[in-house]
């Protein structure tokens, strides 16, 4: 779950998301990867009795993933996550391996899980680095706003770096769109645009071209805003509300997406031309309204630098 924007839904949506998978039967582990631990909070995990969490899988050798895993539901396990994680920007930063090491600790474990959910912090640094590298699928929670569309479009240009160097599987699987007003007439102008914009890409060998806008939108609903505070998932606290109806909804839609997506990798091409049909998409999304700019190099790795000047 990821969108750079903070208040977007991606704590919500991964909490919630995995809950609801979990229910579904698949077994889910999910992963608090921002330093303000809400993931942790919101599952009413003990943070201050754990030896070990999020900070210390990353940043020593010697921590196992076997020792930050906490039990938090049936079948739903959780990576939690607490103010400490902040250091680790920092501290990896001269690591030979730092985009790479999430992935590495979860390779013990990888046949123990159907899915892993990542609660990205809000941000493209080195923690959203790890979580890129580890996953095949970004899912973007976030508004229905011109401004919020600006943020997708930078968003769009990191993933394309990512794609083109340390993880040529990583595709932008799904928006969604969160704390949905179905009424604004600003609200459908950008869902048309959005769905005209993913439409149009799906010829392209872009990380974007099987991108889907997730049915159902979340609606606002209060329920998502107080079940945090009693440490429940919408499923726990009241599972018949507008918000877990919305929830579910959008598991029984990634669940059929997946069943039915061809799950072989794209690898992108690497010669200049290639890149072509991609880098008009992103050029694109400037025109429509969306920013980006388009990747400097193939080759460039580094998704923290730079700025969206290039195209804008
Ligand atoms: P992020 O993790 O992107 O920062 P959160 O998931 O924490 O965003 O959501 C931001 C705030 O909005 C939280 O207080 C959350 O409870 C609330 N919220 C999220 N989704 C909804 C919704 N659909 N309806 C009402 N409140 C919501
Ligand atoms: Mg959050």
């Amino acid at each position: 779950m990821l969108n750079q924007k903070g208040g977007v839904g991606k704590t919500t949506s991964t909490v919630n998301l995995g809950h609801g998978l979990a229910r579904a039967g698949y077994r889910v582990c999910l992963v608090d990867l921002d330093p303000q631990g809400h993931l942790s909070l919101h599952l009413a995990i003990e943070t201050d009795q754990l030896e070990a969490t999020a900070y210390q899988l990353l940043v020593d050798d010697d921590c196992s993933i076997e020792q930050v895993i906490v039990p938090a539901r049936e079948r739903l396990d959780c990576i939690p996550s607490t103010v400490d994680l902040a250091a680790a920007e920092s501290e990896l930063a001269d690591h030979p391996d730092r985009n790479s090491i999430l992935r590495h600790k979860f390779a013990p474990v990888s046949d123990r899980y159907d899915i892993i959910l990542i609660d990205c912090p809000p941000g493209l640094g080195l923690l959203t680095l790890n979580a890129m590298c580890l996953v095949d699928e970004i899912i973007v929670p976030m508004q229905a706003h011109f401004l919020a569309m600006q943020g997708v479009g930078k968003l769009m240009e990191t993933v394309w770096r990512v794609s083109s160097g340390v993880n040529p599987d990583l595709k932008l699987g799904g928006i969604l769109l969160c704390m949905h007003e179905t009424q604004s007439i600003h609200s459908r102008n950008v869902v048309s645009e959005l769905e005209a914009f993913f439409e149009d890409a799906r010829q392209s060998d872009s990380p974007w071209s099987g991108t889907r806008l997730l049915h159902p939108p979340i609606r606002r609903n209060i329920k998502l805003a107080e079940a945090p505070s009693f440490g429940q998932t919408i499923f726990d606290y009241d599972p018949d509300c507008r918000g877990a109806k919305d929830y579910q909804g959008v598991v029984e839609s990634l669940l059929s997406g997946w069943c039915s997506n061809d799950k072989s990798p794209v690898v992108v091409q690497a010669d200049s031309e290639a890149d072509k049909p991609a880098q008009d998409q992103v050029e694109q999304v400037v025109s429509s309204g969306l920013q980006a700019s388009v990747p400097a190099s193939k080759d460039d790795e580094s998704t923290t630098g730079g700025n969206s000047e290039g195209a804008g």
